[in-house]
This record gives C-alpha cells, sequence and structure tokens, in this order.
C-alpha cells in the first residue's frame, strides 16, 4: 500500500520521506480514500484500546488507581473518553470519561505544592470532573469538583505568592495550576474565581521578575523574566518558558498594566534569540546540542506559544516563527521515540495541526496527514515502546486522540491536551 519506507538519520529520527515530494502544493484534500483507511483505523485502535483499558479496571474494586495523572495515568484515559464523547457526539464515551474521573479524585494522595497542576497532579482529575459533570448536566457534581479544587487552591498559599518553594513551569508549577483554572473556566463557564486565577498568573509574573533580578545582579543579561525547573532554565511548554508564556497569553486581561507589552513581549524576543541556525531551540539555555524536535522539548512546542503571540501583538514575527518551528518540525519531526503525544510524531503532528488550524495554509494539514500515515502504519518500525503503552502522553490514547482530530479538522478542536487552550471568552 505504501511507497514510502523509514530510513534512520541518525539515533534520535528518520529522514522524513515525504520531504522531496513536490505533492505539498498539489494534494487532494478530501481524498476518500485516505478519509476511509483513516476512519478505520481510528476505530480499530479505540477497540483494541478499550479492550486493555477495560482489563486494567476491575469494576468490582480492586482496580489500581495509584496512577491518576493525566500525563499517564488513569484521568489521561478519562480525557480521550470526554474528547471523543464531544468529537463523536457519544453521551457513553462522556459518562466513561466521568466514571474514570470521578474514581481517580477518590484515590487522590494528600498533594504538596508540586503535586497541584493538571498534567501530573490532583487537579488533573478533578478540574477533568467538573468538566465531564457539565457536559453530562449534573451541576451538583460539577459544583463540588469545582469547589474541591479552588479550595485546595486556596490552602496552598505558595501558588499565590512568588516563593521559591514552588515552580512555575507546566508539568510541576504554577502554570500547571493555571490551565487547570482555565480549563474548568473554558468548560464550567463563569463558575471560576477570576481572582484566583490572576493572583495565580501575578505569583508567576512575580517569581520570574525575582529570578531575572537575581540573574542581572549577578552579571547575566536576562529577559525582565526567568523561570527554572531543577536548577535548569528549560524554555521548552512542558518544563519552561514556552509552556509558561502560551498560558499568561491566555488571560492577557487577567495581566497587570505593561506586563504583556514589556515583560512577556521581552521574553519572546528573547526565546527568538536562543534559536539554533536551524531554526529549532534548544531544550535549556545551557544547552548547546541541536538534537530534540519533540513537543516537551524543541520546535514543535513552541508553534503554540508563537501562535498565541502572533494573535496578542498581531505579530507577523511571531507567525513566521511558528511558521519555522513547523518546518523544523517536518524536517526532522519523524522520530525514533515512537508516536506518542510527549516526545513522538503524533505531539509534532499535532502541534503542526494547530498551525494549519490558524492559518488554513493546506500545507500544514497534508504535513500532519502524512505524519498519520507513519503512526497508522502497520509493518514494523524501529520505534522506542513506551514504558506506559496505553497512556495519553506516551501511549496509544494520545496517538487516537491525534488520528479522531484528524478525521475531521476544521470541526474539532485539535487542541494539544492539558496545555493547549480554545479562547477563552474574554473577563
Ligand atoms: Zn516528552
Amino acid at each position: 500500500m505504501y511507497t514510502w519506507s523509514l530510513v534512520k538519520k541518525d539515533d534520535r529520527s528518520f529522514v522524513n520521506p515525504f520531504l522531496s515530494s513536490d505533492q505539498q502544493h498539489s494534494w487532494n484534500q478530501t481524498d476518500e480514500e485516505f478519509l476511509k483507511h483513516l476512519k478505520s483505523v481510528v476505530k480499530k485502535l479505540m477497540a483494541q484500546w478499550e479492550k486493555h483499558v477495560k482489563a486494567e479496571i476491575d469494576y468490582t474494586g480492586s482496580t489500581n488507581w495509584s496512577d491518576y495523572s493525566v500525563y499517564t495515568g488513569k484521568s489521561g484515559y478519562a480525557l480521550l473518553y470526554f474528547e471523543a464523547g464531544k468529537m463523536l457526539n457519544s453521551p457513553e464515551y462522556i459518562e466513561q470519561a466521568f466514571f474514570m474521573a470521578e474514581k481517580c479524585t477518590m484515590h487522590l494522595h494528600k498533594p504538596n505544592a508540586k503535586d497541584l497542576t493538571f498534567l501530573t497532579g490532583v487537579s488533573g482529575p478533578l478540574a477533568l470532573a467538573a468538566a465531564c459533570a457539565h457536559s453530562l448536566k449534573q451541576p451538583e457534581k460539577e459544583h463540588h469538583f469545582l469547589h474541591r479544587l479552588q479550595t485546595l487552591y486556596r490552602s496552598f498559599e505558595v501558588l499565590t505568592n512568588s516563593s521559591d518553594d514552588m515552580p512555575d513551569e507546566l508539568l510541576y508549577g504554577r502554570a500547571g495550576c493555571l490551565f487547570s483554572l482555565l480549563y474548568m473556566k473554558q468548560h464550567c463557564h463563569e463558575k471560576v474565581n477570576d481572582d484566583l486565577i490572576a493572583s495565580v498568573a501575578k505569583a508567576i509574573i512575580g517569581s520570574g521578575r525575582r529570578l531575572a533580578n537575581e540573574m542581572q545582579l549577578r552579571g547575566f543579561i536576562t529577559p525582565p523574566l526567568m523561570f527554572e525547573w531543577h536548577k535548569q532554565k528549560y524554555l521548552g511548554p512542558a518544563h519552561g518558558f514556552a509552556g509558561i508564556l502560551y498560558l499568561l497569553l491566555q488571560i492577557t486581561d487577567y495581566l497587570e498594566p505593561g506586563v504583556v507589552e514589556d515583560d512577556i513581549r521581552l521574553c519572546l524576543d528573547f526565546l527568538l534569540e536562543t534559536r539554533f541556525p536551524s531554526g529549532n531551540f534548544p531544550s535549556s539555555l545551557d544547552s548547546e546540542r541541536d538534537r530534540l524536535v519533540q513537543w516537551c522539548h524543541g520546535a514543535p512546542g513552541f508553534i503554540h506559544c508563537f501562535i498565541a503571540a502572533a494573535k496578542v501583538y498581531n505579530s507577523d514575527l511571531y507567525l513566521s516563527a511558528a511558521k519555522q518551528c513547523a518546518d523544523v518540525t517536518w524536517e526532522r519531526g519523524i522520530l525514533t521515540k515512537g508516536v506518542g503525544l510527549c516526545h513522538g510524531i503524533s505531539g509534532n503532528a499535532l502541534a503542526i495541526l494547530h498551525l494549519y488550524k490558524h492559518t488554513k495554509d493546506p500545507v500544514y494539514l497534508y504535513r500532519a496527514y502524512k505524519f498519520s500515515e507513519i503512526v497508522m502504519d502497520d509493518r514494523p518500525h524501529e520505534f522506542r515502546t513506551p514504558d506506559r503503552p496505553l497512556s495519553l502522553f506516551e501511549g496509544t490514547a494520545g496517538v487516537i486522540l491525534f488520528l479522531m482530530n484528524l478525521l475531521d479538522p476544521e470541526k474539532f478542536a485539535c487542541s494539544f491536551p492539558g496545555y493547549q487552550l480554545n479562547a477563552l471568552d474574554k473577563k
């Protein structure tokens, strides 16, 4: 069936077999054969995945819920069910999502400050349960989860003051908490406290300014905000700048005067300067090796951030930065790490798809389709097997989420889960 094959470029990636093809500008967007194939693969993968998930979930009560995270655990399964339910108009899937998310909320550990985020912490299950309850029109349960999460957040003073006892990044820090609040705002509308959102954002800005000042006193030239995680100044969305700035750009109305025009804009311009000659981004400020091209580190995760910046500042400079990131992702994004979202081909494709949604340039849709061909190919490839093969961020759940969005990218959100937000209503 396929006319291409994968040849390793190095230990990280394969040569993109479609680069030399001139089809990018002349392909048929409504290729019925392809769409039929896509549909049947989605159906098959979903059925296989559900079979394994149901084997893991013992309805009599002995299921192990200890990994309740969205990233690798059962809330990630719930998130796929929730998204599938919305895309396919299936109340059964949404009920399944709610069942799993609610179960997760019954098994949450007592959190410390680094266990509060959407992707890895306790707020993922709570926010998701609130969103499912809203969708299923169960207002009492919705209120319960909204209240529980916001009460929990208010009990952690470090979340809303800028002490360095809590990181600011997406996976374990304040940005990941901000995501949970905004996710609930997106799904449950007016029932999330705006002051809480504003205080978390303010703490992130305060923390970023403090580290920048400290570094300037030590003789470094820095932008107005600096962030670190485990003493490294990471740049990609999972642990660094891109994730933090992307979320702040979603809530510009909540930020104090000057933050958008000065602090954030100068940080974005600073980030542009860190690019390698190839156009790729380093994983951290100290990194000099141009290696990683995956959502968590490198160009793909910056696509969302620069699209958001292009919108907020109405700037062609940031839009062309997003396009350059998509070119790097297209050229180098077929990864030996495999097909997952966080550091795999589906995540790279979903990032490119976001640029298609924003620009409507069919070249990006073509690229997402071509990446899907690789993801769907059942010939043996030298992909690494993920540790959590069913999970959302490393495994099949993420792959299904990407492919399902591709069934109708005009209609579906195509959002990168736990990171990307659809436009929020203005405050
Ligand atoms: Zn990753």
